[in-house]
Protein backbone atom coordinates (compact mmCIF):
# COMPACT_ATOMS: atom_id res chain seq x y z
CA UNK A 1 0.00 0.00 0.00
CA UNK A 2 1.63 3.38 -0.91
CA UNK A 3 1.92 5.45 2.18
CA UNK A 4 0.34 8.40 0.77
CA UNK A 5 -3.14 6.77 0.50
CA UNK A 6 -3.06 5.06 3.72
CA UNK A 7 -2.20 8.56 5.09
CA UNK A 8 -5.07 9.87 3.22
CA UNK A 9 -7.53 7.09 5.04
CA UNK A 10 -6.26 8.00 8.50
CA UNK A 11 -6.71 11.88 7.91
CA UNK A 12 -10.22 10.85 6.32
CA UNK A 13 -11.35 8.88 9.90
CA UNK A 14 -9.50 12.13 11.81
CA UNK A 15 -11.90 14.50 10.30
CA UNK A 16 -15.37 12.04 10.32
CA UNK A 17 -16.48 14.59 13.46
CA UNK A 18 -16.58 17.26 11.37
CA UNK A 19 -17.41 15.94 8.23
CA UNK A 20 -20.90 14.71 10.28
CA UNK A 21 -20.99 18.62 11.71
CA UNK A 22 -20.85 19.55 8.30
CA UNK A 23 -23.10 17.15 6.76
CA UNK A 24 -25.60 18.10 9.41
CA UNK A 25 -25.24 21.73 8.84
CA UNK A 26 -26.22 21.28 5.55
CA UNK A 27 -28.99 19.30 6.16
CA UNK A 28 -30.38 21.66 8.49
CA UNK A 29 -30.05 24.40 5.92
CA UNK A 30 -33.31 23.23 4.06
CA UNK A 31 -32.71 23.54 0.66
CA UNK A 32 -35.56 22.62 -1.97
CA UNK A 33 -34.74 23.86 -5.26
CA UNK A 34 -35.77 27.77 -5.46
CA UNK A 35 -39.47 28.23 -6.97
CA UNK A 36 -40.60 31.13 -4.59
CA UNK A 37 -38.90 34.03 -2.72
CA UNK A 38 -38.76 31.43 0.51
CA UNK A 39 -37.43 28.56 -1.11
CA UNK A 40 -34.39 31.05 -2.40
CA UNK A 41 -33.86 32.48 0.83
CA UNK A 42 -33.46 29.14 1.75
CA UNK A 43 -31.13 27.62 -1.16
CA UNK A 44 -28.99 31.22 -0.83
CA UNK A 45 -28.53 30.58 3.40
CA UNK A 46 -27.20 27.27 2.14
CA UNK A 47 -24.94 27.84 -0.85
CA UNK A 48 -23.77 30.83 1.57
CA UNK A 49 -22.83 27.99 4.25
CA UNK A 50 -20.82 25.93 1.75
CA UNK A 51 -19.54 28.84 0.02
CA UNK A 52 -18.16 29.99 3.88
CA UNK A 53 -16.95 26.33 4.42
CA UNK A 54 -14.98 25.91 0.89
CA UNK A 55 -13.05 29.58 1.19
CA UNK A 56 -12.33 28.04 4.65
CA UNK A 57 -10.79 25.00 3.46
CA UNK A 58 -8.39 27.94 0.67
CA UNK A 59 -10.94 28.22 -2.04
CA UNK A 60 -11.16 31.45 -3.59
CA UNK A 61 -15.23 31.89 -4.38
CA UNK A 62 -17.67 33.40 -7.02
CA UNK A 63 -21.01 33.03 -6.84
CA UNK A 64 -23.07 33.30 -10.17
CA UNK A 65 -26.37 34.57 -10.67
CA UNK A 66 -28.00 31.53 -12.13
CA UNK A 67 -27.25 30.26 -8.13
CA UNK A 68 -24.31 28.38 -8.67
CA UNK A 69 -21.42 28.79 -6.15
CA UNK A 70 -18.10 28.48 -7.84
CA UNK A 71 -15.03 27.24 -5.27
CA UNK A 72 -11.57 27.28 -6.78
CA UNK A 73 -9.02 25.25 -5.05
CA UNK A 74 -5.88 26.25 -7.22
CA UNK A 75 -2.99 23.77 -6.68
CA UNK A 76 0.73 23.93 -5.87
CA UNK A 77 3.31 25.17 -8.39
CA UNK A 78 4.02 21.93 -9.59
CA UNK A 79 0.54 21.49 -10.91
CA UNK A 80 -0.84 24.74 -11.20
CA UNK A 81 -0.48 24.88 -15.37
CA UNK A 82 -3.07 21.63 -15.32
CA UNK A 83 -6.84 21.35 -16.54
CA UNK A 84 -8.67 21.74 -13.54
CA UNK A 85 -10.70 18.40 -12.43
CA UNK A 86 -14.19 19.64 -12.00
CA UNK A 87 -16.10 18.49 -9.21
CA UNK A 88 -20.09 18.21 -9.67
CA UNK A 89 -22.87 18.70 -6.75
CA UNK A 90 -26.10 20.22 -6.09
CA UNK A 91 -27.48 21.95 -3.09
CA UNK A 92 -31.37 21.33 -3.97
CA UNK A 93 -33.27 19.07 -2.49
CA UNK A 94 -36.94 17.74 -3.32
CA UNK A 95 -38.33 18.09 0.08
CA UNK A 96 -40.36 21.08 0.70
CA UNK A 97 -39.43 23.44 3.64
CA UNK A 98 -40.39 22.42 7.14
CA UNK A 99 -39.53 18.71 6.42
CA UNK A 100 -37.00 18.82 8.73
CA UNK A 101 -39.85 19.06 11.39
CA UNK A 102 -40.71 15.33 10.43
CA UNK A 103 -37.55 14.20 9.63
CA UNK A 104 -34.82 15.51 11.62
CA UNK A 105 -30.83 14.92 10.89
CA UNK A 106 -30.06 12.19 13.49
CA UNK A 107 -27.35 9.34 13.91
CA UNK A 108 -29.01 6.35 14.48
CA UNK A 109 -28.32 2.68 13.20
CA UNK A 110 -24.93 3.63 11.76
CA UNK A 111 -26.84 6.04 9.44
CA UNK A 112 -26.95 9.44 9.16
CA UNK A 113 -30.24 10.30 8.29
CA UNK A 114 -32.39 13.63 6.91
CA UNK A 115 -33.77 15.02 3.56
CA UNK A 116 -30.87 15.82 1.19
CA UNK A 117 -28.59 13.52 3.74
CA UNK A 118 -27.44 11.00 0.33
CA UNK A 119 -29.13 13.02 -2.68
CA UNK A 120 -26.57 14.75 -2.21
CA UNK A 121 -25.68 16.88 0.96
CA UNK A 122 -23.52 13.93 1.99
CA UNK A 123 -21.97 13.95 -1.27
CA UNK A 124 -21.26 18.17 -0.92
CA UNK A 125 -19.25 17.48 2.10
CA UNK A 126 -17.47 14.85 1.33
CA UNK A 127 -15.80 16.82 -1.34
CA UNK A 128 -14.97 19.62 0.71
CA UNK A 129 -13.50 17.45 3.58
CA UNK A 130 -11.53 15.58 0.99
CA UNK A 131 -9.85 19.30 -0.26
CA UNK A 132 -9.57 20.36 3.51
CA UNK A 133 -7.46 17.35 4.05
CA UNK A 134 -5.65 17.20 1.45
CA UNK A 135 -4.33 20.89 2.13
CA UNK A 136 -3.93 20.61 5.41
CA UNK A 137 -1.96 17.09 5.19
CA UNK A 138 0.48 19.46 2.59
CA UNK A 139 -0.60 16.31 -0.24
CA UNK A 140 -0.31 18.07 -3.95
CA UNK A 141 -4.04 18.01 -6.13
CA UNK A 142 -4.66 19.18 -9.35
CA UNK A 143 -6.07 22.23 -9.58
CA UNK A 144 -9.72 21.87 -8.99
CA UNK A 145 -13.20 23.92 -9.43
CA UNK A 146 -16.12 22.18 -7.16
CA UNK A 147 -19.33 23.64 -9.14
CA UNK A 148 -22.81 23.39 -6.70
CA UNK A 149 -25.97 24.23 -8.36
CA UNK A 150 -29.38 24.79 -6.68
CA UNK A 151 -31.64 23.64 -9.72
CA UNK A 152 -30.78 20.30 -10.07
CA UNK A 153 -34.03 18.46 -9.33
CA UNK A 154 -36.21 20.38 -11.73
CA UNK A 155 -33.47 19.83 -14.90
CA UNK A 156 -31.28 22.27 -14.25
CA UNK A 157 -32.54 24.97 -16.85
CA UNK A 158 -30.81 27.79 -15.34
CA UNK A 159 -27.35 26.06 -14.58
CA UNK A 160 -26.87 24.21 -17.52
CA UNK A 161 -25.09 26.47 -19.58
CA UNK A 162 -22.69 27.54 -16.67
CA UNK A 163 -21.95 23.95 -15.86
CA UNK A 164 -21.39 22.84 -19.53
CA UNK A 165 -18.74 25.70 -19.67
CA UNK A 166 -17.02 25.33 -16.85
CA UNK A 167 -16.52 21.38 -17.70
CA UNK A 168 -15.11 21.76 -21.01
CA UNK A 169 -12.69 24.03 -19.59
CA UNK A 170 -11.42 20.54 -17.31
CA UNK A 171 -9.70 17.42 -17.80
CA UNK A 172 -12.45 15.17 -16.01
CA UNK A 173 -15.42 15.46 -13.99
CA UNK A 174 -16.65 13.92 -10.91
CA UNK A 175 -20.25 13.89 -10.21
CA UNK A 176 -21.25 13.98 -6.10
CA UNK A 177 -24.09 11.99 -6.58
CA UNK A 178 -25.09 8.98 -4.13
CA UNK A 179 -23.01 5.65 -5.19
CA UNK A 180 -24.77 2.69 -6.98
CA UNK A 181 -26.44 0.10 -4.44
CA UNK A 182 -25.42 -0.80 -1.17
CA UNK A 183 -22.34 -1.73 -2.45
CA UNK A 184 -21.52 1.51 -3.40
CA UNK A 185 -20.62 1.61 -7.55
CA UNK A 186 -19.41 4.38 -9.30
CA UNK A 187 -22.00 5.02 -12.59
CA UNK A 188 -20.05 5.17 -15.96
CA UNK A 189 -23.49 5.23 -17.82
CA UNK A 190 -26.63 7.13 -17.27
CA UNK A 191 -30.23 7.05 -19.37
CA UNK A 192 -31.38 9.84 -21.54
CA UNK A 193 -34.71 11.49 -20.15
CA UNK A 194 -36.87 12.68 -22.30
CA UNK A 195 -40.26 14.30 -21.24
CA UNK A 196 -43.16 14.87 -23.55
CA UNK A 197 -46.70 16.29 -23.10
CA UNK A 198 -49.48 14.38 -25.93
CA UNK A 199 -52.48 17.28 -25.74
CA UNK A 200 -55.69 15.80 -27.36
CA UNK A 201 -58.67 18.04 -28.53
CA UNK A 202 -62.09 16.22 -29.22
CA UNK A 203 -65.31 17.45 -29.99
CA UNK A 204 -67.72 18.44 -26.82
CA UNK A 205 -70.81 16.81 -26.96
CA UNK A 206 -74.12 16.05 -24.81
CA UNK A 207 -73.69 11.95 -23.89
CA UNK A 208 -77.88 11.47 -24.07
CA UNK A 209 -78.55 14.47 -26.33
CA UNK A 210 -75.96 14.63 -29.29
CA UNK A 211 -73.43 11.45 -28.36
CA UNK A 212 -73.43 10.91 -32.57
CA UNK A 213 -72.04 14.30 -32.65
CA UNK A 214 -68.92 14.48 -30.04
CA UNK A 215 -65.91 12.94 -30.50
CA UNK A 216 -64.09 12.00 -27.10
CA UNK A 217 -60.61 12.98 -26.70
CA UNK A 218 -60.17 10.53 -24.05
CA UNK A 219 -60.96 7.86 -26.18
CA UNK A 220 -58.20 8.86 -28.84
CA UNK A 221 -56.03 9.59 -25.77
CA UNK A 222 -56.46 5.89 -24.97
CA UNK A 223 -55.46 4.67 -28.02
CA UNK A 224 -52.80 6.90 -28.49
CA UNK A 225 -51.21 5.20 -24.93
CA UNK A 226 -51.79 2.00 -26.20
CA UNK A 227 -49.59 3.24 -29.19
CA UNK A 228 -46.56 5.26 -27.27
CA UNK A 229 -46.24 2.31 -24.82
CA UNK A 230 -45.58 -0.16 -27.00
CA UNK A 231 -42.37 2.00 -27.97
CA UNK A 232 -40.80 0.53 -24.63
CA UNK A 233 -37.90 -1.80 -26.11
CA UNK A 234 -36.58 -3.73 -22.75
CA UNK A 235 -33.91 -5.50 -24.82
CA UNK A 236 -32.35 -2.04 -25.77
CA UNK A 237 -32.90 -0.62 -22.90
CA UNK A 238 -35.59 2.10 -23.63
CA UNK A 239 -38.49 2.74 -21.66
CA UNK A 240 -41.35 4.83 -22.11
CA UNK A 241 -43.93 5.23 -19.19
CA UNK A 242 -47.58 7.46 -19.55
CA UNK A 243 -46.78 8.53 -16.16
CA UNK A 244 -49.87 10.90 -15.75
CA UNK A 245 -53.29 11.09 -17.69
CA UNK A 246 -55.53 14.24 -17.44
CA UNK A 247 -58.90 15.15 -19.13
CA UNK A 248 -63.16 15.42 -19.76
CA UNK A 249 -65.14 17.44 -16.92
CA UNK A 250 -68.26 15.38 -16.35
CA UNK A 251 -69.40 11.95 -17.08
CA UNK A 252 -72.00 13.14 -19.13
CA UNK A 253 -69.93 15.29 -21.58
CA UNK A 254 -68.11 14.05 -24.30
CA UNK A 255 -64.15 14.83 -23.73
CA UNK A 256 -62.95 18.06 -25.48
CA UNK A 257 -59.89 17.33 -23.88
CA UNK A 258 -57.67 15.12 -22.53
CA UNK A 259 -53.43 14.87 -22.61
CA UNK A 260 -50.95 12.62 -20.98
CA UNK A 261 -47.36 13.24 -19.76
CA UNK A 262 -44.34 11.17 -21.32
CA UNK A 263 -41.04 9.68 -19.80
CA UNK A 264 -38.73 8.74 -22.13
CA UNK A 265 -35.54 7.07 -21.07
CA UNK A 266 -33.00 5.70 -23.70
CA UNK A 267 -29.20 4.58 -22.86
CA UNK A 268 -28.22 5.67 -26.24
CA UNK A 269 -28.56 9.09 -28.40
CA UNK A 270 -29.54 7.00 -31.25
CA UNK A 271 -32.70 5.81 -29.61
CA UNK A 272 -33.89 8.90 -28.96
CA UNK A 273 -33.86 10.39 -32.24
CA UNK A 274 -35.73 7.17 -33.28
CA UNK A 275 -38.48 7.39 -30.25
CA UNK A 276 -38.54 10.88 -31.03
CA UNK A 277 -39.29 10.68 -34.53
CA UNK A 278 -42.49 7.98 -33.55
CA UNK A 279 -43.58 10.36 -31.07
CA UNK A 280 -43.53 13.00 -33.85
CA UNK A 281 -45.28 11.57 -36.35
CA UNK A 282 -48.34 9.92 -33.98
CA UNK A 283 -51.67 10.60 -35.88
CA UNK A 284 -55.16 10.81 -34.57
CA UNK A 285 -57.09 7.63 -35.19
CA UNK A 286 -60.30 10.12 -35.04
CA UNK A 287 -59.58 12.39 -37.70
CA UNK A 288 -62.22 14.97 -35.89
CA UNK A 289 -59.38 15.52 -33.08
CA UNK A 290 -56.49 17.20 -32.85
CA UNK A 291 -53.14 15.92 -31.15
CA UNK A 292 -50.56 18.36 -30.23
CA UNK A 293 -47.23 16.73 -28.94
CA UNK A 294 -44.35 18.91 -27.03
CA UNK A 295 -41.54 17.84 -25.35
CA UNK A 296 -37.70 17.05 -26.02
CA UNK A 297 -34.75 15.27 -24.98
CA UNK A 298 -33.76 17.02 -21.69
CA UNK A 299 -30.70 15.06 -21.00
CA UNK A 300 -28.64 13.27 -23.56
CA UNK A 301 -27.69 9.64 -22.34
CA UNK A 302 -24.30 9.30 -20.43
CA UNK A 303 -23.07 6.86 -23.06
CA UNK A 304 -20.12 4.16 -21.20
CA UNK A 305 -17.32 5.90 -22.69
CA UNK A 306 -13.72 4.58 -23.08
CA UNK A 307 -12.26 7.54 -20.56
CA UNK A 308 -15.34 7.14 -18.47
CA UNK A 309 -14.16 3.79 -18.07
CA UNK A 310 -10.68 4.67 -17.97
CA UNK A 311 -11.56 7.06 -14.90
CA UNK A 312 -13.71 4.18 -13.10
CA UNK A 313 -10.38 1.91 -13.47
CA UNK A 314 -7.95 4.67 -12.07
CA UNK A 315 -10.67 4.80 -9.10
CA UNK A 316 -10.71 0.97 -8.66
CA UNK A 317 -7.43 0.44 -8.51
CA UNK A 318 -7.11 3.21 -5.82
CA UNK A 319 -9.71 2.06 -4.14
CA UNK A 320 -8.41 -1.37 -3.84
CA UNK A 321 -5.77 0.07 -2.17
CA UNK A 322 -8.15 1.74 0.53
CA UNK A 323 -9.59 -1.61 1.10
CA UNK A 324 -12.28 -0.80 -1.23
CA UNK A 325 -13.80 -3.19 -3.55
CA UNK A 326 -15.56 -0.87 -6.37
CA UNK A 327 -17.94 -2.18 -8.70
CA UNK A 328 -19.10 0.09 -12.05
CA UNK A 329 -22.61 0.50 -12.93
CA UNK A 330 -25.23 2.17 -14.91
CA UNK A 331 -28.40 3.47 -14.13
CA UNK A 332 -31.72 4.62 -15.75
CA UNK A 333 -31.78 7.81 -13.16
CA UNK A 334 -30.30 11.48 -14.87
CA UNK A 335 -27.52 13.77 -13.26
CA UNK A 336 -25.74 16.88 -14.48
CA UNK A 337 -23.11 13.93 -15.32
CA UNK A 338 -25.16 13.74 -18.64
CA UNK A 339 -24.93 16.80 -19.80
CA UNK A 340 -20.79 17.01 -19.14
CA UNK A 341 -20.07 13.10 -20.73
CA UNK A 342 -22.41 14.11 -24.24
CA UNK A 343 -19.70 17.02 -24.34
CA UNK A 344 -16.91 14.41 -24.57
CA UNK A 345 -15.50 15.67 -21.26
CA UNK A 346 -14.80 12.23 -19.23
CA UNK A 347 -17.27 12.12 -16.49
CA UNK A 348 -17.51 9.84 -13.37
CA UNK A 349 -20.70 9.80 -11.53
CA UNK A 350 -21.58 8.12 -8.40
CA UNK A 351 -18.50 9.88 -6.07
CA UNK A 352 -21.26 10.90 -3.24
CA UNK A 353 -22.17 8.91 -0.33
CA UNK A 354 -23.17 5.28 -0.25
CA UNK A 355 -26.98 4.57 1.12
CA UNK A 356 -30.19 4.27 0.47
CA UNK A 357 -34.04 5.96 -0.17
CA UNK A 358 -32.83 9.06 -1.84
CA UNK A 359 -36.13 11.36 -2.25
CA UNK A 360 -38.01 8.84 -0.34
CA UNK A 361 -38.86 9.29 3.80
CA UNK A 362 -35.66 6.46 4.51
CA UNK A 363 -32.99 8.33 2.95
CA UNK A 364 -29.76 8.13 4.83
CA UNK A 365 -25.93 7.64 4.42
CA UNK A 366 -23.87 4.55 5.86
CA UNK A 367 -21.28 5.99 8.40
CA UNK A 368 -18.73 3.14 7.51
CA UNK A 369 -18.25 4.42 4.46
CA UNK A 370 -17.97 8.20 4.37
CA UNK A 371 -13.88 8.33 5.41
CA UNK A 372 -12.68 5.50 2.74
CA UNK A 373 -15.06 7.44 -0.14
CA UNK A 374 -13.31 10.82 1.55
CA UNK A 375 -10.22 9.31 1.00
CA UNK A 376 -10.81 7.45 -2.49
CA UNK A 377 -12.08 11.13 -3.84
CA UNK A 378 -9.01 13.09 -2.14
CA UNK A 379 -6.82 10.26 -3.85
CA UNK A 380 -8.42 11.22 -7.58
CA UNK A 381 -7.98 14.61 -7.00
CA UNK A 382 -4.00 13.83 -6.52
CA UNK A 383 -1.65 13.77 -9.36
CA UNK A 384 -1.51 10.61 -10.98
CA UNK A 385 2.20 10.48 -10.89
CA UNK A 386 2.59 9.97 -6.67
ZN1 LIG B 1 -28.88 14.36 -6.89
Amino acid sequence: MDYKIRNLLKAARDREKSLLRLLRALVELESPTAENAAEKAALDRCLDFAAEAAARFGATIRRHRCRVLEARFSAGPAHRGEKPILLLGHLDTVWPLGTLAQLPFKIEKGRAWGPGVLDMKAGVAMALTALDLLRAEGLPHRPVILLLTGDEETGSSASRELLEKTALRCEAVYVLEPAQGSDGAYKTARKGIGNYRVHVTGVPAHSGVNFEQGHSAIAELARQVAVIEALTDLKRGVTVNVGTIHGGTRSNVIPAEAWAEVDVRVPRASDFARIDRRMRSLRAHDKACVLKIEGALNRPPMERTRAGVALYRQAAALAGELGIDLAEASTGGGSDGNFTSALGVPTLDGMGAVGEGAHARNESVLLKHLAPRTALLAAMLMPKER
